[in-house]
């Protein structure tokens, strides 16, 4: 079975990103949490284009991927647990866990080091908040990512196929919890327990500092609870606050190519140039 998905991997990964963009997709249409303010096709094209853009950078610019590079290290017994007698099982679910934590932490260092905050803020310049913005990534920021994630599997030695879940949990999850979907409260309140829900992370793109600077997580909320990161609701409600950064408001910075030139903008100019 593992070494299926291992082979398999590229098919799954497509599969699993095709129905859950198809599920979103209509929920958002169907039972919308609140309504959008900016263009959709422009948001849009923007936001899948970078995705496309984002495979081919990882494909041309890393000889060797986090899956493959497990692969290698499981061949030559590099890493922790491929140097330590446990199950298969309880490898696969404590590599999930800590390339999960990982992704928390990176996320913590994404918004406190200035430089990094310049890569990662282009996430937080969406002007609404569904599904596409969970794939709203500068390319130079997955480059780094995913440069982090083969260190992470280097000193971890993780099974292969634990890798590979890893991604497909996480590209579900992202588009999951930044999707436009109104969850009645008490299933929301319920999932909260093991999953970082589209209200949880919402309150990461407020525009409200100290709001998005909680609920870091993706996949599980734990690191919030652990680390004292996790706040509740905004402020003003989720029909009422605002997505997005002040600094960066005006609706053209929501086209492609400004995104790419993102983290060279200055933020004081982009006020002035609304
Ligand atoms: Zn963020
Ligand atoms: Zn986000």
């Amino acid at each position: 079975m593992t070494t299926w998905i291992i082979h398999h991997e590229a098919i799954l990964r497509l599969g699993a990103f095709a129905v859950m963009l198809g599920l979103l997709t209509v929920g958002e249409l169907l039972t919308p949490r609140r309504p959008l303010t900016a263009s959709k096709a422009v948001r849009w094209y923007s936001n899948l284009g970078l995705v496309f853009v984002n495979s081919l950078t990882l494909r041309w610019s890393f000889p060797i991927l986090a899956v493959g590079f497990a692969s290698l290290a499981q061949e030559r017994q590099w890493g922790l647990f491929n140097n330590i007698a446990a199950p298969t099982a309880v490898r696969i679910i404590a590599s999930l866990l800590v390339l999960d934590c990982a992704i928390y932490l990176q996320h913590v260092m994404f918004h406190a080091v200035p430089l990094l905050w310049r890569l990662h803020r282009m996430h937080h310049t969406d002007l609404d908040y569904d599904l596409t913005t969970g794939l709203r990534f500068h390319p130079v920021e997955i480059m780094l990512s995913m440069g982090i994630k083969i260190g992470v599997v280097a000193v971890l030695g993780p099974p292969a196929v634990a890798v590979v879940l890893f991604e497909i949990i996480l590209n579900l999850t992202a588009m999951f919890n930044h999707s436009n979907i109104m969850l009645p409260l008490h299933v929301d309140r319920m999932l909260r327990w093991f999953l970082v829900t589209p209200d949880m992370h919402r309150v990461h793109h407020s525009v409200i500092h100290k709001e998005s600077d909680s609920n870091f997580g993706f996949s599980v909320p734990w690191w919030d609870y652990l680390f004292g990161t996790y706040r509740a609701q905004p402020q003003q409600g989720h029909a009422d606050m605002t997505i997005g950064l002040k600094e960066f408001r005006d609706p053209k910075y929501l086209h492609l190519v400004w995104l790419f030139v993102q983290p060279f903008l200055r933020a004081e100019k982009s006020i002035t140039t609304k």
